[in-house]
This record gives structure tokens, sequence and C-alpha cells, in this order.
């Protein structure tokens, strides 16, 4: 129920809180962005009008002085012109620089024109004496050049920050308007959404639970019955009535009859196994039986005089050798030993299996090829591991009667950490009938094999942990690949080590 309410119910609301959340942080920052542009347009608009009214201020100072001392022919009121003169022309200067837009640097190009014809004239009129300057020319200089081409447009540059600081500051109010409205909806419907996701879940949680107790009323009401059934049946049978027990003994014996079923099941398995093995046994043993068989009823009836030949007597040596391996093998895989692991350094363990069977290899025409890629190092029981190679080697050299190469590979896979042991051959490769089923037992596509060898293997290779298959070799022939768990310890020093000691 709760992953159902999960994906049904507060997945969408959780989503939706996100969203509203992710909606939130994006307005802040959009308002934060807002406020600092509005911020620097302000700052900027009101910098200008200040460099406007020094400018200002700076170019009266200029003409009341001229007046002043036109007025008076006192010489001592010039000698503060320089300064004024320099003071109005950095004035400009700055005016200039916080002018960005086209139609201020307009009028501060205009502001410098006047002001450089103005001081031209003035140093042209006074050549080096004020005090000598013509009243009247000074005078109409000051009031047109100044007046007119300075003062006026240093006062349209002033006029036009004002209007622009009106209009950043209208700008500004109608985004505090629209972020008031926005963030005001933003906050309603967050508040409702959390309304709406708290009642959808309250209301889904208030369904799942009537169902529950509605199936809890079901079960109650079954339950009743049920105890209502066995005490009439009690009653009618003249004992006291126990619903409980009834159903504990009904479930006794339910149980009971199951653990019955298991118990047939399993007989039934291991009958059929015994089964298995005694057909097994007694089709290997039945030929060299009537072997020794024929020979001694020969010996009987005097067919080869009172004693067997040396060759009859070898026949039967073999034939008994063979049902002792026929017994051994159907022990070994009847009673697998338990391995005695140790940490072994598998190469040269391998090398020694093969070097045992290059002498029948040899006759049989077959090239046994190890490959050792690196040192590898797993506990075995190294026994056990040997009778594996054994069983593979002679499998794949009975695979080639002809002749051929095995190859036989140790390493590990670089994809997985594990002893791998492959051994390939270039035989006719895995019969189609059997290629499924020959790790199990009495699967035989041999005229004298007893389909043990590999169901063997995989016994011993199970038994430590390990896994065997087999497939197709890349070059045509079969491919049994063994993997088994790396060691964590080291192997002992090689006198130590049995399996090395004897390679
Ligand atoms: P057996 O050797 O007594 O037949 P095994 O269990 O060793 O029993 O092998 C079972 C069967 O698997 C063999 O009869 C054969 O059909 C098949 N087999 C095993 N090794 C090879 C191989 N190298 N190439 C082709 N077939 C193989």
């Amino acid at each position: 129920m709760a992953p159902r309410i999960w994906t049904g119910v507060a997945a969408p609301v959780a989503a939706v809180s996100v969203l509203l959340l992710v909606i939130a942080v994006g307005s802040a920052w959009y308002l934060r962005n807002m406020q600092e542009s509005v911020a620097g347009l302000l700052t900027e608009n009101v910098t200008s009008m200040r460099a406007a009214q020094d400018l200002e201020l700076s170019v009266r100072d200029l003409r009341n002085q001229g007046v002043r001392y036109l007025i008076s022919g006192d010489s001592t009121l010039l000698e503060p012109i320089p300064r004024l003169r320099e003071r109005t022309m950095a004035a400009l200067g700055h005016a200039e620089t916080l002018g960005t837009t086209a139609a201020e640097q307009g009028l501060m190009q205009k502001t410098r024109a006047g002001l450089q014809a103005f001081f031209a004239e003035y140093d042209r009129m006074t050549g080096g004496e004020p005090n000598k300057a013509d009243y009247a020319k000074t005078l109409a200089l000051i009031d047109s050049v100044l007046a007119e081409e300075v003062i006026n447009p240093t006062r349209e540059y002033l006029r036009l920050n004002e209007g622009m600081l009106a209009k950043a500051n209208e700008e500004n109010q109608r985004t505090t308007a629209r972020l008031t409205t926005g963030l005001t909806a933003l906050g309603s419907c967050g508040a409702l959404g959390g309304l709406l996701g708290g009642w959808v879940i309250s209301a889904a949680l208030r369904r799942s639970m009537q169902a529950a107790e509605q199936r809890l009323r079901t079960t109650a009401r079954q339950l009743d019955e049920a105890a209502r059934t066995a005490e009439d049946t009690a009653t009618r049978a003249g004992r006291s009535a126990d619903a409980l027990d009834d159903v504990a003994k009904s479930a006794a014996a339910v149980l009971a009859r199951l653990k019955q079923t298991e118990r047939d099941a399993l007989r039934a398995e291991q009958l059929a196994w015994a089964g298995q093995m005694a057909a097994g046994i007694a089709h290997e043993v039945r030929n060299p039986l009537m072997a020794i068989k024929l020979m001694i009823q020969a010996l009987a009836a005097g067919r080869t005089g009172d004693r067997l030949r040396p060759r009859d007597m070898q026949v039967l040596e073999d034939e008994i050798v063979r049902l002792e391996q026929i017994v051994g093998s159907f022990l070994d895989f009847a009673r697998p030993p338990r391995p005695d692991k140790k940490p072994i350094e598998v190469g040269p363990l391998v090398q020694g299996v093969a070097d045992r069977v290059r002498g029948r290899a040899v006759v049989q025409g077959v090239d046994v090829v190890v490959e050792v890629r690196r040192p590898v190092v797993a506990d075995v029981d190294a026994n056990q591991l040997q009778q594996v190679l054994y069983n593979l080697l002679f499998n794949a050299m009975e695979a080639q009667p002809a002749g051929g190469v095995v190859r036989v590979r140790v390493g590990t896979p670089s994809d997985n950490p594990v002893l791998e042991i492959c051994v390939e051959d270039e035989g006719p490769g895995l019969a189609a009938d059997v290629r499924d089923r020959v790790f199990e037992p009495f699967v035989s596509t041999k005229e004298a094999g007893m389909g043990l060898g590999l169901s063997i293997c995989r016994r011993i290779v199970e038994g430590h942990d390990g896994e065997i298959t087999a497939a197709d070799a890349a070059g045509g022939g079969a491919a049994f690949v063994v993997r088994l768990p790396l060691s964590r310890s080291t192997p002992p020093a090689r006198s130590d080590n049995p399996a090395l000691a004897r390679t």
C-alpha cells in the first residue's frame, strides 16, 4: 500500500513542491538582478546630474567673476580666472565621461565647443592684459557665448538626466509592483498546493485504511463462521468444542501430510538414482564378467587343456583390472572424498600432468601444448585437481584418434579474478545428442565408456566452489573450462608442495 500511495499521490505532490521551490528561487534571483540593475541606473543618473551641476556652477562662477571685474575695474578680480577655467574644464571632462547616451554626448560636445570658443576669444581680446579689455565687447562675449553655448547645453544635460532618473524610478516601481503580484501568487499557490496535497494524501490513506479494515472485518467474519461451525460439530459429537484446537489439529495434519509427501519424493528420487546406478554398474560389469566366465567355462570343458594359456591369463588379468577400475570409478562417483585444499601454484601442477600423459599422446600422434600465462595460486586438493585434468586430457586425446593437438591454457581472465584452466582439442567436438548432458552420470558416446569421468570432474570442481563448462572450441573440437577461486594466501615452498614436488 505504501508504495502505491507514494507513486499515486505523494510523488506528484512532491514534484509540485519542488517546482514551486524552483520558481521561488528563480524569482528571488531575478529580483536581486533587477534591483542591482535599477540601483546601478539610478546611481549613474544621479552622478551625471551632480557632474552637470558642478559644470554649471563653475561656468556661472566664471561669468560672475568676469562681470564683477568689468563693473569694478579691479584687476585682482581676474586672478581666480585661471583656477576657475581649470575647474570648469575638469567638471566638463567628468560630465563627458558620465554621459553614456548619444544625446548626453552631443550636449557635452556642444558645451566643450562653446567653452573653447569663449576662452579663445577671451584670450584674444585680453591679449595677456585683461585690464585692457573692451568693457562692452567682453560683456557681450560673456553673455552670448557663455550663456548661450555653454550654460544652455549644460542645463539641457541636467534636465535629460533628471528625466532619465524619473524614468528609472518609474521602471523600478513597476518592477516592484509586478514582483509583489508574482510573489503573492507564488505564496498562494504554495499554500494551496500544500493544502491540496495534504488533502489528497489523507484521502488516499483513509481509502487504504478503509480497505484494510474491510478485509480485516471479512477475515474476522470468516474466522467467526469457522469457529461456529467447529463448535456445532463438536457439540453434535457431544463434547466441549474448542474451535482453535480443531484448527490447530487440522493444520498439524496438513503439515504432517506435506512432510510425508516431501519424504516420499526424496525417497523416489533416491530410488531412481539407485536404479540408475545399478543399471550402470550392471552394464559395465557384465562384459568383463562374461569374458571371465567364458574362459573358466572353456577351462572346465577342457578346451584349453588343464591350465590357462598365457594369452588367456593376460586377458583374465586385464578384465579383473577393468573390474577394479569400474568399482573405483563408482566409488569416486558415489562418495567423492572431501577435498584437502592447500594453496598451490597451478601452472607447474598442470605441466606435471601434461608431462605424464605425453607418453601415451605421442603414440597416438597427439601433441600436448601447455601455456601458463602467469603464475596463479589457488586453494585446491592437488590429487583431485590432477584427476580432473587427467579426465579432460584423456577425453581430448580419445577425441583425436588420428592425432592432433591438445592445448591447455592456465591464467586469469582480465574481467574476472578466478583461476581458469582451458583444455581444447581439434577433435569432432561435442556430439549434438549429448552436448547438454555430458556432465550427467552414465552419459557416454564411447563404446567402452562408462560416462562417469565428467560427472566426477564436476563433483570435484563444485567441491572446490568452482564450475566446469563445455563448449565448442574456436577452431572446431571441444573446449572444457574449469574455473576456481583464487587463493588469498601464498603457496608453501616448493618442497612442501606435494603436487609440485612430483612434477
Ligand atoms: P566417457 O569418457 O566414459 O564417455 P565422460 O563423462 O568422460 O565419459 O564423457 C562423457 C561424454 O562426453 C563422452 O562420451 C563424449 O561424448 C563427450 N566428450 C567428453 N570429452 C569430449 C571431447 N574432448 N570431445 C568430444 N566429446 C567429448
